[in-house]
Parts: C-alpha cells; sequence; structure tokens
C-alpha cells in the first residue's frame, strides 16, 4: 500500500516546490513510485515534474465536459521519471467554494482507482494554512495517513504551522492521521534551526529536515525543473533526497500537542523573531 502524505504549510512557505524536489529525489535516488496530487486551486503543484506541460485540472474537465470525462487519461500526466501528476484545480474565481473542489478531485481519483498498488508514495500538497473545509479533506476522512508540515523561522510560519497542528488533533482520532514532523525550508532567519527545533520538541514532534535556502532552486524552476532534473550533483538536490529518505525511514508519528497563543508568543520573544 501506497503511504498517503499531505503537506501542509503558509502560503509561499515552498509546499510545492518542495513537495516536487522531495519526489524527483525520491524516484531519483531512492527509485521509489510517487504520485502528486496538487490540492491549491493555483494549480502549481507538479509544473516542475511535467516540464511545464500543459495540465488540465480535474475542475476544469468536471466543468466543462461532465464528470464522465474526468478519466484518469485525461487529468493524470507522467512526468520526471514517471511522477504521476494530477491538479485538482479550483472553481472559476470568485464562484463557488475552492475547497469543494479538493474533495470532488480526490473523489474522483479514488472512483478511477488511480492511486494504484504499484506507488509507493502519494503526496497531496495542500493550499496554505487554512485548516477548514475542504482544505482539511485529506486529513479529515483519511485520505491521508501523514502529514509533514513546512515551515521556517519566521514567526507566520510558525504561527500557521501551530494552528495546522490544531486542525490536525481535531481529525487525528478519527482519520488516524498524525503528523511526521516539521521541515524547516530556511529563510535564512537568525538562530532558525534552533527555534524549530525547540518548537517541534515542544509540540511533540520532530524537525525531520533542514533544507538549506539556495539559488539553484529558483535556476531549476526558471527551466521548470526540479534540481535534481536540472542537477543532480548539486548539494541542494543531495538535500531533497536525504529529505526523502528520512520520510521514507520515518517511525515518528504523533499526535501534536499544539502550543497556546502565549506559549508560542513567549517562544517568539525568546528568539527575538518578528515577520
Ligand atoms: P507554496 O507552494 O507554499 O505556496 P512555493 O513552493 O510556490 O510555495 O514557493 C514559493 C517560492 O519560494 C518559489 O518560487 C520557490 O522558488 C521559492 N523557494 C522555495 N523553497 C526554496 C529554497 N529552499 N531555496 C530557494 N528558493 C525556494
Ligand atoms: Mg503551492
Amino acid at each position: 500500500m501506497a503511504r498517503k502524505i499531505a503537506i501542509y504549510g503558509k502560503g509561499g512557505i515552498g509546499k510545492s516546490t518542495t513537495t516536487q524536489n522531495t519526489a524527483a529525489a525520491m524516484a531519483h535516488f531512492h527509485g521509489k513510485k510517487v504520485f502528486i496530487h496538487g490540492c491549491d486551486p493555483k494549480a502549481d503543484s507538479t509544473r516542475l515534474i511535467l516540464g511545464g506541460k500543459p495540465q488540465e485540472t480535474v475542475m476544469d474537465v468536471l466543468r466543462e465536459e461532465g464528470a464522465e470525462k474526468v478519466t484518469n487519461e485525461k487529468v493524470i500526466k507522467s512526468g520526471y521519471l514517471g511522477i504521476h501528476c494530477v491538479e485538482s484545480g479550483g472553481p472559476e474565481p470568485g464562484v463557488g467554494c475552492a475547497g469543494r473542489g479538493v474533495i470532488t478531485a480526490i473523489d474522483l481519483m479514488e472512483t478511477n482507482k488511480a492511486y494504484g498498488d504499484d506507488l509507493d508514495f502519494i503526496f497531496f500538497d495542500v493550499l496554505g494554512d487554512v485548516v477548514c473545509g475542504g482544505f482539511a479533506m485529506p486529513i479529515r476522512d483519511g485520505k491521508a495517513q501523514e502529514v509533514y508540515i513546512v515551515a521556517s523561522g519566521e514567526m507566520m510560519a510558525i504561527y500557521a504551522a501551530n494552528n495546522i497542528c490544531k486542525g490536525l488533533v481535531k481529525y487525528a482520532k478519527q482519520s488516524g492521521v498524525r503528523l511526521g514532523g516539521i521541515i524547516c525550508n530556511s529563510r535564512k532567519v537568525d538562530r532558525e534551526r534552533e527555534f524549530l527545533d525547540e518548537f517541534t520538541a515542544s509540540i511533540g514532534t520532530q524537525m525531520i529536515h533542514f533544507v538549506p535556502r539556495d539559488n539553484i532552486v529558483q535556476k531549476a524552476e526558471f527551466n521548470k525543473k526540479t534540481v535534481t532534473e536540472y542537477d543532480a550533483s548539486e548539494n541542494q538536490a543531495k538535500e531533497y533526497g536525504e529529505l526523502a529518505r528520512k520520510i521514507i525511514e520515518n517511525k515518528n508519528f504523533v499526535i501534536p500537542k499544539p502550543l497556546t497563543m502565549d506559549q508560542l508568543e513567549a517562544m517568539v520573544v525568546k528568539y527575538g523573531i518578528a515577520d
């Protein structure tokens, strides 16, 4: 059975970049079969894997051609090293609930048996810090069993991570979902590693990996590639390979104990961090 992983974190923190780069490294360095299901209405969760190949979203096809046209052949594209990619897409801007699209798309993929038995890992790349409605779907109904939160030493990123943990606690008992760790995607904030170590320890989890900030990520992105595809000998490719290995070998799954606002603020003051 494939392990189903949901990636959460504040908007712009690097969820899509980290998901795709980790997936590529998992395939390249560890020979794993990976599927990425983008759950952000922006539909930008898979472009580095697909090299910019146009992808029709599930919601686009559903709206324009009807549910029976949402076939695996039509909405799932295969990219770098055979990584499967699907994008939920969203409603027309200003119309309807974006979260619904996530529910609809995951349900359709399940009906289509798209998450095949040959897969090792399925990643859900989920929009921002909103742990409500459709965006909670992957963790609420047991669509994913593992969650990793992308954060940095910036206050708003930690605040979002703590909030996501609160959402996770709410659903953990009924769905069995567990937190596998916090991925630090560095913003080169002072004492970032120490802060993340203390924060993760105090909520009962681990910082699974510290991903450095490196311009090669943008350079590869400019070429519509993950770092591993662009140049697997780069140090940053090895960092994603390490993160991939730690996820593969992870045994640390918990129901987190989120901090109160007072505790969180005390920690922020201690590290002298502002956004
Ligand atoms: P999210 O999906 O959380 O909204 P993205 O993955 O789109 O965020 O990331 C936002 C931007 O940050 C991207 O343009 C990406 O190039 C950049 N970025 C993310 N991680 C890194 C990193 N480790 N080093 C350098 N740039 C990064
Ligand atoms: Mg994204």
